[in-house]
């Protein structure tokens, strides 16, 4: 993962993050959202999951609410204010209509530009096997995109009122066919705090790579920064529609 990126284009004034769980759109992401924000484009949260089996030593029912909390803190780092949570089970995603009807449901409400969603492949590379949810998610996001325009499918969203709408672009954090990178570095920071408050997350993961929020950004930061000229950079894959 080597080659040169190309700069993602940022002629969009509005997007909708998908992800899978509360963190997902911090080990990376959230410094390129924190730079789009600051360019004065809209963007707004859905996590399909509260996150709320993510916690070793904590119970579910306590966690949920809990991992919401620093996940609203997280995005407000990065401006971002609008964060929802479609309540399906952590842990247990599955591809198929219900996660697509949501998706599609989200997408005709916020009637974003720009999808920006998770890595969707079996690995994240050699030998680094992803997780269910994210790919479950992530396949039902590039699914619901287009369902979203389709007014035949889930007519029941036509009956609540919402009509079809078309996001030009699905961005992809990370994974091996990124071809596409945002410039970070102004930002780093402030995607490093925004990874910081999932504080009780990051406290549950012990003495991981992952619990140093600096460090772990920094490492891929820098080396996708390599790659598209600048100190540092997130990696996306540009799907278009
Ligand atoms: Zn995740």
């Amino acid at each position: 993962m080597t080659a040169p990126l190309e700069p993602v284009a940022e002629d969009w004034s509005r997007a909708l993050a998908i992800v899978a769980h509360p963190d997902d759109l911090e080990y990376g992401g959230a410094a390129a959202i924190a730079r789009w924000t600051a360019q004065g484009k809209q963007v707004s949260y859905c996590l399909a999951t509260s996150g709320e089996a993510g916690i070793d030593g904590i119970e579910p029912e306590r966690c949920g609410p809990l991992r919401e909390q620093e996940q609203r803190e997280s995005a407000g780092i990065v401006g971002v204010d609008t964060v929802e949570f479609l309540g399906h089970p952590d842990g247990m995603l599955t591809y198929g209509l219900a996660l697509r009807r949501d998706v599609a449901r989200a997408v005709r409400r916020h009637r974003p530009d720009v999808v920006i969603t998770g890595n969707y492949h079996d690995t994240w590379g050699p030998g680094m096997l992803n997780q269910a949810d994210h790919i479950a998610l992530g396949r039902s996001v590039l699914d619901g995109v287009r369902d979203a325009a389709n007014r035949w499918v889930f007519r029941d969203l036509l009956e609540d009122g919402l009509e079809p709408w078309q996001a030009s672009t699905v961005l992809v954090i990370g994974g091996e066919l990124a071809t596409s990178g945002v410039d970070t570095t102004a930002t780093f920071d402030r995607g490093v705090a925004s990874l910081e408050a999932h504080a009780e997350y990051l406290r549950g993961l012990g003495g991981h790579p992952m619990a140093e929020p600096r460090e772990f950004l920094e490492s891929i930061g820098r080396a996708t920064g390599t790659r598209l000229g600048t100190t540092f950079a997130v990696a996306f894959e540009v799907i278009r529609f």
